[in-house]
């Protein structure tokens, strides 16, 4: 359990309590409390202009949404995916959970986004798709991904989970690939309590995903696929349209405490993190920091702990790697490529206190530990 004075990793935003009850309360005269309705639709208008995207389509949560737009391609049972492990595990689970098999390529270390050099040579006859993660925001190759993809007639689908907001070269995140999914759970940048979309280049898949989140139902007499129940409620709508309201000055914020960061750890041997690019315009949804053992002369696992005597706490995110979960090793079709660049960053990384609201005495404090146990 966190104390009270403890600074967390994160904290959920959250717009002023009247405007989101200014909000529901009208929801008390439609009873009209979930199945697309009008803030549902309000919220798609705006986040299409937000985001600088053609198609989108709402959902419950970020990984139903990868879930349903995996099995709105409809690939063959048992196709192979190819896919990076350092990452939630929710982008290996949505790939198994289709009846895929996810094939793990490793990552590039300067970015923990998958590395395409590797891509080519785990290309089979049975590969379907490319599914990326834009890791902590940081946006994947997607030049070079767009190449393979077209040269060997492959569908590409972008975890951008940690990328809501972001533009790469002046385009909204969500226009790479066939498609991307965003998720709005309460620790994302842009929150919705729980919640998620898809972005789609193809405009007949929007049909398709309206009605796998809906059980598959087209009509009142025809159930047409295999669907799930996935559709996002008023309540949550409500949520993000408050706080897409507040996006923009956040992102602000957050991005004062990663300069901040920036400045102070820059001179700390043995601590590393991601240099932005110049290309990115970041939503800075994450600060991760890689201990270098011999240089910094404590381990990741120590420094974890020491935050934590301190009542601050952070994350190994990500660790472990996907594909050295429990689950996949039971299941004698998925072959657990070993990704020797994941597993040693997973057993580097820490993710330090980001959030909005983060206050400057907080930010010395975490910077502070660090120093001490450098001199330690
Ligand atoms: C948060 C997250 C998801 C899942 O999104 P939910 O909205 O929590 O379901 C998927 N992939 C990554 C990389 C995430 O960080």
């Amino acid at each position: 359990m966190e104390k009270k004075n403890d600074i967390p990793v994160t904290q959920s935003s959250m717009p002023p309590f009247e405007e989101y009850v200014k909000l529901i309360e009208k929801l008390w005269d439609t009873h009209w409390l979930t199945n697309m309705g009008e803030y549902h639709k309000k919220l798609e208008i705006e986040l299409l202009q937000f985001l600088d995207i053609k198609n989108i389509s709402l959902f419950v949560n970020g990984h139903s949404a990868l879930e349903m737009i995996i099995q709105a391609f409809n690939f063959p049972e048992g196709s192979e995916v190819i896919t990076s492990p350092f990452t939630f595990a929710s982008t290996t689970h949505a790939i198994v959970r289709n009846g895929l098999i996810p094939v793990f390529c490793d990552i590039n270390p300067a970015d923990c986004t998958i590395d395409v050099e590797k891509i080519e040579k785990l290309i089979t006859n049975n590969t379907v798709a490319i599914l990326p993660i834009h890791v902590y925001g940081n946006i994947a190759n997607v030049e070079e991904i767009d190449r393979i993809a077209k040269k060997y007639d492959l569908k590409v689908i972008y975890d951008a989970a940690h990328a809501f907001g972001e533009t790469y070269k002046g385009v909204g995140v969500g226009n790479f690939g066939d498609a991307s999914m965003f998720s709005f759970h309460a620790t994302k940048v842009f929150n919705s309590i729980e919640g998620g979309a898809v972005c789609y280049k193809e405009e007949r898949l929007g049909q398709k995903l309206y009605m796998l989140k809906n059980f598959g139902i087209q009509d009142a007499e025809h159930v047409v696929d295999i669907g799930a129940n996935a559709k996002m409620n008023e309540f949550q709508a409500a949520m993000g349209l408050c706080n897409l309201k507040y996006v923009r000055k956040n992102i602000e914020a957050r991005k004062k405490v990663h300069d901040f960061y920036v400045a102070e750890l820059e001179h700390i041997r043995g601590i590393e993190f991601i240099k932005s690019k110049e290309e990115v315009e970041s939503n800075y949804s994450y600060f991760p920091i890689f201990i270098n053992e011999k240089e910094f002369g404590m381990t990741r696992n120590q420094v974890h702990e020491i935050f934590k005597e301190n009542g601050i706490i952070t994350r190994k995110y990500f660790y472990p790697i996907t594909n050295e979960f429990e689950c996949y090793k039971k299941n004698k079709a998925i072959k657990l490529e070993t990704t020797p660049i994941a597993k040693e960053m997973s057993e580097r990384v820490l993710t330090i206190p980001m959030y909005a609201d983060l206050q400057i005495s907080d930010l010395k404090r975490v910077c502070d530990v660090l120093k001490e146990c450098r001199i330690r």
